[in-house]
């Protein structure tokens, strides 16, 4: 396969992964840079992440205009996939998520607050990002190019940001870093939200999250937690056929 290819298998495969992980579920969605083109992005058509392989894919331009013409629907929310690679020349894929993990911290404006090491993937303090505010009443679909720039803004260096009444917008310097950061965000959010019912938390310093953060992909971490969700859809004969 030519580096188009392979990120197209790659991309249809985290979309499955990310669904079969909670992560994803009728709605959202990932996306990925261009390997030659960084001002061009993949995204499927407008399908159920589970479902998605390579030819779904269709190719855009930073202005979320489908390049060549597509005629497939598309997912109304694909703003926010150009505006962050437009802002961010660093990053190189994009998931917008409403993961049940997230949805207590983002009804309440609960900080998210890594309270176990995996956790630091979020990164200390990911900010808060609140449509209504900017934009007065919406049905909260993020579907203007200035509604995306806003999004983007919010989102400023940091690897993620929580979408008030809404869900997550997070990104990554790879795919496999993407999942990464999106199914450890989760489940420190879920932990997070048992611990603090349970008791007093005492969670991961600025430091301790600096430290966890930088691992990132220095270590077999990212490989081992790949392939590892490549088995469990392999074992349920749910791999995305090859284009
Ligand atoms: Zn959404």
């Amino acid at each position: 396969m030519n580096a188009v290819e392979q990120i197209k298998y790659d991309l249809a495969l985290a979309n499955r992964m990310m669904a079969n992980e909670g992560v994803l579920d009728t709605f959202g969605h990932i996306s990925a840079r261009h390997p030659e083109r960084p001002d061009r992005y993949f995204l499927s058509r407008s399908r159920a992440p589970e479902l998605i392989e390579p030819a779904d894919l269709v190719e855009y331009d930073l202005d979320s205009v489908a390049v060549g013409g597509s005629t497939l629907p598309p997912y109304s929310e694909r703003v926010i996939h150009g505006e962050i690679y437009r802002a961010r020349p660093d990053v190189m894929a994009v998931c917008h998520h409403h993961a049940a993990a997230f949805m207590p911290l983002v009804i309440t404006g609960t900080d998210y607050v890594p309270v176990v090491h995996l956790g630091s993937v979020g990164g200390f303090k990911p900010p808060f990002w609140d449509q209504r505010a900017e934009f007065g009443e919406t049905n909260y679909l993020v579907v203007k190019p200035e509604e995306g720039r806003a999004l983007a803004r919010a989102l400023g260096d940091h690897m993620m940001v929580l979408m008030y009444r809404h869900g997550v917008t997070a990104v990554g310097v790879n795919l496999s870093d993407l999942a990464f950061r999106c199914v450890y965000s989760c489940r420190n959010a879920e932990y997070q939200v048992q611990a603090a019912a349970s008791g007093k938390i005492d969670p991961l310093s600025k430091g301790d999250i600096d430290f966890g953060s930088r691992i990132g992909g220095t270590t077999t971490g990212h490989t081992r937690a790949w392939e590892h969700w490549t088995v469990r859809l392999q074992r349920g004969n749910w791999l995305p056929p090859r284009a």
